[in-house]
């Protein structure tokens, strides 16, 4: 029988899974050296097999313990200033557009996501970059894929709504490319994930150090995909996901369309119920512990707001304005700018106010 010390997968489902303080990273799913924690459809890790014991999963899980000073001391090699606490430690904040117009159409704001990291895949930064498109058997429904290039990324352009684990991906790319140098899209709670793994003593360490370069989404919330795309769209709505080429969600309102045409159209607030119960207890809107944030938020239609945090994150950044890749104005130049992220931003603080820089499942979030 294992001692009361030991924690592993089974402590971390009492602490974690059970109390709905999940929110499905897959940083767990990662970090098994003997791939038992898979994913499941109502997004949460499961066991299917022999636990080794070893602890892994537990140590690397965000929501047991995200030391947020260390991992910007880390970073940043600095913890954020009374001014930046809101949105986290920022070096540069910019509104961006990719400058290729047909990956701007197949993107989900402005390209700039996709466009940075093909940048950072054709340069070297990273070798193999894991997105999150869509299951190919089941559409809207996300997975991650490891790409390493434009043509690949691009299959994994626009946001799915939903989580989908993805930090799981990154044991695939370790995986199936021992040296590789990997690049990581994320939420900010995939990103919280990422940055656990690499500060934690008794984490996967070696897995999330393989990660040079992490850009963090904005994100309110997620959604439980069984509820809201079977059940609600397609089951009462009779909107089929193949007909949805585009999933949205802009000043408080979720939108599915195909081309011009709009399939619904309702307010955000009408969809609490299906909420992945996890979010409601995050405290990160605009992926503070990323290297570079993309966001719609404050920035105009066919733009995102781009917060570069780190020195990797700048020197990617600067490379890719360099090459023409994506096009840049100061977010300080367009309205409503770095303030409406500022607020989203404490908003979603206040949801499991007092803000906790260090989080605990037992001090701050249970
Ligand atoms: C669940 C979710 C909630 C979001 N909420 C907000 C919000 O409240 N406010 C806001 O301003 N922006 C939000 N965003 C970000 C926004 O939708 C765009 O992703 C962002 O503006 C970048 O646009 P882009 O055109 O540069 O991205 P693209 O170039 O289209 O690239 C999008 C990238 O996001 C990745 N991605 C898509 N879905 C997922 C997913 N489920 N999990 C992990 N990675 C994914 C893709 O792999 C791709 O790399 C959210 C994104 C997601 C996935």
């Amino acid at each position: 029988m294992a001692s009361p010390q030991l924690k592993i997968w089974g402590t971390l489902y009492k602490e974690v899974v059970t109390p709905d303080l999940c929110m499905f990273c897959g940083t767990c799913i990662a970090s098994c050296p003997v791939n038992v924690l898979l994913p499941t459809d109502d997004e949460k890790p499961t066991i299917k097999g022999m636990c080794v014991l070893c602890g892994l999963c537990y140590h690397g899980c965000p929501r047991v313990e995200l030391p947020v000073d260390d991992i910007e001391e880390l970073l940043f090699g600095r913890t954020r200033t009374e001014k930046e606490k809101s949105t986290g430690v920022i070096r540069g904040a910019y509104s961006v557009r990719s400058t290729d117009s047909k990956i701007r159409s197949i993107a989900q704001d402005s390209g700039a996501v996709t466009s940075i990291m093909a940048h950072a895949l054709s340069r070297g930064f990273v070798d193999q970059a894991v997105t999150t498109g869509m299951r190919e058997k089941e559409i809207w429904r996300p997975k991650p894929y490891v790409s390493s290039s434009l043509d690949e990324l691009c299959r994994t352009a626009r946001s799915k709504y939903t989580s989908g684990a993805s930090v799981s991906g990154l044991a695939e790319a370790a995986a199936g490319y021992p040296n590789a140098k990997l690049g990581f899209v994320g939420m900010p709670c995939q990103i919280e994930g990422l940055r656990r793994l690499t500060t934690s003593p008794l984490g996967h360490r070696k897995l999330g150090e393989r990660v040079k370069l992490a850009i963090g989404l904005f994100c309110f919330d997620s959604f439980k995909f069984n509820s809201l795309f079977i059940d609600f769209v397609q089951t009462k709505n009779q909107i089929p996901l193949q007909q949805i080429e585009k999933v949205d969600i802009k000043s408080g309102r979720f939108s599915l369309s195909a081309g011009e045409k709009i399939l619904m159209d309702l307010p955000v607030k009408d969809l609490g119920s299906y909420v992945l119960p996890g979010c409601n207890k995050c405290q990160d809107f605009c992926s503070e512990l990323s290297d570079i944030s993309v966001g719609a938020v404050g920035s105009p239609k066919g733009w995102t707001s781009v917060l570069v945090r780190s020195a990797i994150g700048e020197e990617v950044f600067k490379s890719a304005i360099d090459a023409g890749v994506i096009e840049s104005k100061p977010l300080s130049d367009v309205k409503p700018g770095l303030a409406l992220v500022e607020k989203l931003s404490n908003k979603k603080k206040e949801n499991q106010a007092p803000y906790i820089k260090h989080r605990t499942a037992g001090q701050s979030l249970a």
